[in-house]
């Protein structure tokens, strides 16, 4: 099976999604793309000396025009946060750059996926979306899977239990009103709030060191991005090899008109079924003041 990935913006997050996918095999081609294509030439022949240990055909430098033929446009593109910064704080500039990229590379293949990295991720999906003349289920952005992923991990440390066991989603807004959806999380097929070990001070806990952690990661080596190349590159997989894993991801509700975490279930078509019915009436509230939270966001810049 042939599949071409473009990746926009040949940043540390962009190119380290680039070296996830070539060592995990996901995709037959990458073309890094970016605005100062000098980067994006270093990335590729940095990359490729390590093209012995992967099997894709194809990794080069790309322009816009590689977008057209991509079965997957990685948008990775614009200013990150720097200690201290909130996400939203990005969202002026980074809007701009997003509205230039989605200039540049429409229409896309029909059938085409995008995947939204930058930040603010929620409100950034949804004007790709708003631009990119394809359906909901085909854009969508990385959202709060990385904090999921950070939460399991924590989970795992405390109960010493290997993280594979543990099923966890924190939905919502990829920010501060984020939240775990306890109700449909579970420790080997245990509903989480019942497993031994955990008590109510602890889930708060979790919960604060899960929100807290990003920003500790960027006072210690200034920025974040082997996890979130990890997550993007299992959000491949599975439209690639039509997995159809029921993960936590950024997409449009139209009954909160932005987009936001749920679980939905990801495979070639892009996003299949939802699973927000399942939460809890608790959870269901805290999903619709993020929904608020983020609208707020995107209408106060
Ligand atoms: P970086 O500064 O290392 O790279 C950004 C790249 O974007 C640069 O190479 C720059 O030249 C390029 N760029 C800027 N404007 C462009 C344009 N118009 N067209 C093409 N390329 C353009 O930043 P980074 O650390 O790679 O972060 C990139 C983004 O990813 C940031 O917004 C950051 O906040 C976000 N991020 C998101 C998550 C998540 O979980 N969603 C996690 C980490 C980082």
């Amino acid at each position: 099976m042939s599949a071409t990935v473009a990746i926009i913006g040949s940043g540390l997050v962009g190119s380290a999604i680039a070296y996830t996918l070539m060592l995990k095999n996901v995709c037959t081609s990458i073309a890094l793309i970016d605005i100062d294509e000098n980067k994006s030439q270093g990335e590729v022949w940095d990359l490729s000396d390590s093209l012995l240990q992967s099997k894709i055909a194809h990794l080069k430098v790309g322009t816009f025009a590689d977008t057209k033929q991509a079965d997957i446009i990685i948008i990775a593109a614009g200013i990150r946060q720097s200690l201290g910064q909130t996400r939203i704080a990005l969202l002026d500039t980074n809007k701009k750059i997003i509205e230039q990229i989605m200039k540049e590379i429409t229409p896309l293949k029909k059938n085409a996926c995008i995947i939204m990295v930058t930040n603010p991720v929620d409100i950034l999906t949804y004007l790709a979306l708003k631009l990119s003349g394809l359906p909901s289920q085909q854009v969508f952005g990385s959202g709060a899977i990385l904090e999921g992923m950070r939460l399991r991990n924590f989970i795992s440390h405390k109960l010493e239990i290997n993280p594979e066991s543990i099923q966890v989603y924190v939905l919502g807004e990829h920010g501060p009103s984020q939240f775990p959806a306890w109700s449909i999380s579970s420790i080997a097929g245990i509903p989480i709030t019942q497993f031994p070990g955990l008590s109510t001070k602890d889930f708060a806990d979790l919960s604060e060191k899960t929100e807290r952690h990003v920003y500790e990661i960027i006072k210690s080596k200034g920025s974040t991005y082997y996890g979130v190349a990890s997550c993007v590159s299992m959000m491949c997989e599975n439209i690639i090899f039509n997995r159809n894993q029921i993960i936590p991801l950024s997409c449009y509700l139209e009954e909160y008109k932005t987009c936001l975490t749920i679980p939905v279930m990801l495979g070639q078509n892009g996003i299949g079924k939802t699973y927000i019915d399942q939460l809890s009436k608790p959870e269901k509230e805290l999903l619709d003041y993020s929904a608020k939270s983020i609208i707020n966001s995107s209408t106060q810049s």
